[in-house]
């Protein structure tokens, strides 16, 4: 049955018709598909190519990049032939695995960017965040007796957590974490950090008028070539509304064009404690979900560093939130638990709303 879902979710629906709109002006026309298996998530293209054709080829491109990321990163499962995360998780305190360049890639990326982001989004959290997973799971699904995670397991859990005990041996093309029990876990950045990648591989071919959505981080090229627009409005969901039908409202809309849109948000994977949302981004200093605002939005061209950026402004209070922001010339969005939105002097005239989105004239 399992298996059956999983063959289903890999269906790649490209949708001729509903997803196809002509702009005979230009000579190009807008195609839309999309399909689900990656990432835990539904990924969305939409582009604007001179034939179905060559939409077609692109989208696949994407997919099928997607999917072999999704493969090499997975900590959940392994597939035969292949060493991936979780093989690497497997060997903790045993023996280095030999990987593929795309997982060397993501950890001396992950470890790059935990130095200058005050160590934040830590890949090695995996015991703590596993822990934290188990109680989402099950407290997801039946809310009866939810409670908290004890703290000392918690604290005992961290002793594992040292980045420094993942080590990377380029040369011999290895990954080691050097103690039984430590584990990997990249639900903060691999998503961006996969979609980063396939993206600027297709853009490479020569697809270059798209924007991709993999549940919502967002990757855009150039501008629609519709001969109207310059950029594409990205909407900022509103995090209090976001459990409505529908998914809700946006709180704004970004337009933008070669750049990349992620949010990290407390209404996106939680369970309740009687009224306390429980949420699944854990600052590292507490073991406890940060609790500082509903959502982060952040915009700059990467989409890996964008993905790793928002869960580290998320855990970080506002002044030195919006510090690093700036230091690192990031865009950001903050909504806090009271509704009040705070935004990076940069973001202002990306917004419909809030600046009337002149920064694209
Ligand atoms: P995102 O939705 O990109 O903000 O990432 C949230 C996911 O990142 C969670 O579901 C966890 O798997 C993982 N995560 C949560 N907190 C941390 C942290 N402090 N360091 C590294 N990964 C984290
Ligand atoms: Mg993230």
């Amino acid at each position: 049955m399992k298996k059956l879902i999983a063959l289903l979710a890999a269906v790649f629906l490209l949708l001729p018709g509903c997803g196809t709109q002509r702009t005979p002006d230009t000579g190009y026309t807008k195609y839309s598909a999309q399909f689900y298996g990656t990432f835990d998530t539904v990924v969305q293209i939409v582009g604007y190519c001179k034939t179905e054709e060559e939409f077609s080829r692109y989208a696949g491109q994407i997919k099928s990049r997607m999917e072999e990321l999704h493969r090499l990163y997975d900590i959940y499962y392994e597939y035969s032939g292949e060493n991936n995360l979780k093989t690497v998780n497997d060997m903790a305190g045993k023996a280095p695995v030999t990987v593929r360049e795309e997982i060397l890639d993501l950890i001396e990326f992950c470890e790059e960017w935990y130095g200058k982001t005050d160590g934040k989004v830590n890949i090695a959290l995996g015991p703590v965040l596993s822990v934290w997973h188990k109680y989402m799971a099950r407290y997801s699904a039946d809310p009866t007796d939810a409670k908290l995670p004890d703290m000392n397991i918690l604290r005992e859990k961290l002793t594992l957590c040292n980045i420094e005990d993942v080590i990377v041996d380029r040369e011999a093309g290895t990954v080691y974490l050097a103690k039984e029990g430590m584990s990997l876990d990249v639900g903060a950045v691999a998503k961006g950090y996969a979609a980063e990648l396939a993206c600027r591989e297709a853009y490479q071919s020569g697809f270059t008028s798209f924007i991709v959505s993999a549940g919502g981080n967002i990757v855009a090229g150039d501008a629609p070539l519709d001969g109207v627009r310059s950029g594409w409005g990205i909407g900022i969901q509103d995090p209090f509304t976001a459990q409505e039908p529908g998914g809700g409202n946006s709180i704004d809309v970004a337009y933008v064009r070669n750049t990349c849109v992620v949010t990290s948000g407390d209404y996106q994977r939680f369970y309740m404690v009687g009224d306390r949302r429980v949420h699944h981004i854990i600052d590292p200093d507490t073991l406890m979900p940060a609790d500082y605002y509903r959502g982060v939005t952040v915009i700059t061209p990467d989409s890996g560093i964008a993905d790793l950026a928002s869960t580290t402004l998320y855990t970080l209070p506002f002044e030195r939130s919006r510090a690093m922001a700036e230091a690192m010339g990031w865009e950001v969005m903050w909504i806090f638990a009271d509704g009040t939105v705070e935004c990076t002097d940069g973001m202002l005239p990306l917004l419909r709303d809030r600046g009337g989105a002149t920064g694209l004239l």
